[in-house]
């Protein structure tokens, strides 16, 4: 029944007056043609259609080549054969989808999001008075053209008033149409600290931070978001202040892990991180200032980095300047971006693991594609092969969040959710500007195939 709404859902959406002009300027820019109408409207399969992809080269996360003129068979949201086209049966009944020459990869995975962003200065002003509402259904258009642009799970890191998790059930019901959700729910911050609102009480103890850890996972959270340092968006303070006690750290990571669920920090500054890496932190995001003491402890100890290089190179202008963000801002923004790609230069050097995450709208428009094809392009341009930034994207996304055994790859039991470019991003990271298909949990969301 649940499926049924989906079908109805997805169905019931206009091809494009639905779409939000960034939508379709991302799409645009994400290497559709001009015929983008014909493009987005949903495909939808129900629970037990099957369906199968053939013709296109499966793309190997393992490195090497990969299968050639290959069969995907899925039945309802998994994939349930995958191999050769001699050797692979299509199921009688079967709906066909043509990728020739193609190449499938899994779907991305962008892990530093906010679907209800707001930054200083008009764009901010704008939304001042955003009801819970408006906050809600401006997420919701804000996931769909996510999940449009390719990006097929995400996890939220930092979102109000519980609008994820009202936005996570709603996808999962059918109800509404994005990206499978991991959430951390609210960002906990001290008094003063990176993110606080001035209008609520900071978190100022290890008995502050327990309690709203425990709070966390009563409403849903997989993870937990701490502000250890400064940001770029704070209008006071040092980026690589650090603002959090070692004790109060230490609360957090303690009581997550009880409640099997891990904890990331925000976080610029190296005192902090290693800091909070003694105290069992298992990711860190963004890491503007880190150095290689910290990197090569990050590596050591299996701790994660989410990058998020793409919100302070120069290609990120064009967002800064489309929602008016002031001077002040800018100029940190300038302050962290040479020392940010440094680091990214320096983590990669230390094989730290890396998973793909943005800090903008996975969708949002930047250098002509979106700011997550950026981001793996920056993967790229700071070290790694194509080969590993789409594994950053990808499984090691997936491993990160600890679903490896369901998304991640394009193997028999995993979840359908897949895009099919022209070209290799295994080898050129650019290919996945070039999106011609997306699948996510066996429903076709976008097919720009030739028919
Ligand atoms: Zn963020």
């Amino acid at each position: 029944m649940r499926r049924l709404i989906a079908v109805v859902a997805v169905m019931r959406a206009p091809s494009v007056l639905a779409y939000t002009v960034a939508a379709l300027a991302a799409l645009a820019m994400a290497g559709a043609p001009f015929g983008v109408h014909r493009a987005v409207h949903a495909q939808v399969s129900p629970s037990s259609r099957v369906v199968a992809v053939v013709g296109a080269t499966i793309v190997n996360l393992g490195g090497g080549p990969g299968v050639a003129n290959a069969t995907v068979v899925i039945e309802g949201e998994r994939i349930t054969a995958v191999g050769p086209a001699a050797s692979t049966t299509i199921p009688p009944g079967a709906e066909v989808i043509r990728a020739n020459g193609r190449f499938i990869s899994p779907g991305l995975m962008n892990m530093h999001t906010h679907y209800g962003l707001v930054l200083p200065g008009r764009q901010g002003a704008e939304l001042a008075n955003e009801t819970e509402a408006a906050l809600a259904l401006r997420m919701a258009a804000n996931a769909r053209t996510s999940l449009l642009t390719g990006v097929t799970t995400t996890r939220s890191t930092g979102e109000i008033k519980r609008a994820d998790f009202a936005l996570r059930r709603a996808i999962e019901r059918g109800e509404a149409v994005g990206p499978r959700i991991h959430t951390a729910g609210e960002t906990l911050n001290v008094t003063g600290g990176h993110g606080w609102n001035p209008n609520k009480q900071g978190l100022d103890s290890p008995d502050d931070f327990r309690r709203a850890v425990r709070q966390r996972h009563s409403e849903g959270a997989e993870w937990i978001k701490i502000a250890i340092s400064g940001g770029i968006a704070d209008t006071h303070g040092d980026i690589a202040a650090s603002q959090m006690t070692k004790d109060e750290v230490a609360a957090v990571t303690e009581t997550a892990h009880r409640l099997s669920m891990k904890v990331t920090a925000h976080s610029g500054s190296p005192g902090a991180t290693l800091e909070a890496i003694d105290a069992g932190l298992d990711c860190v995001e963004h890491g503007y200032f880190l150095t290689d003491a910290v990197l090569t402890k990050m590596a050591e100890k299996g701790v994660w980095l989410v990058p998020t290089i793409v919100v302070a190179q120069p290609t990120v202008m064009e967002f800064f300047k489309k929602i008016g963000s002031p001077d002040w801002y800018l100029a940190r923004v300038a302050s962290v971006g040479e020392s940010h790609f440094k680091m990214l230069q320096n983590a990669i050097k230390h094989k730290v693991k890396i998973a793909l995450g943005t800090d903008q709208f996975p969708y949002e428009p930047n250098d002509g594609t979106t700011a997550t094809v950026r981001e793996a392009q920056y993967y790229v341009e700071a070290g790694m092969t194509p080969l590993q930034a789409l594994r950053s994207a990808t499984i090691e996304a997936a491993t990160m969040l600890g679903i490896q055994d369901r998304v991640g790859a394009i193997e028999p039991g995993m979840l359908a959710d897949l895009v099919i470019t022209e070209a290799d991003p295994s080898r050129d990271i650019k290919a996945l500007r070039g999106i011609r298909l997306v699948m996510k949990g066996g429903t076709v969301y976008r097919n720009e195939l030739p028919r």
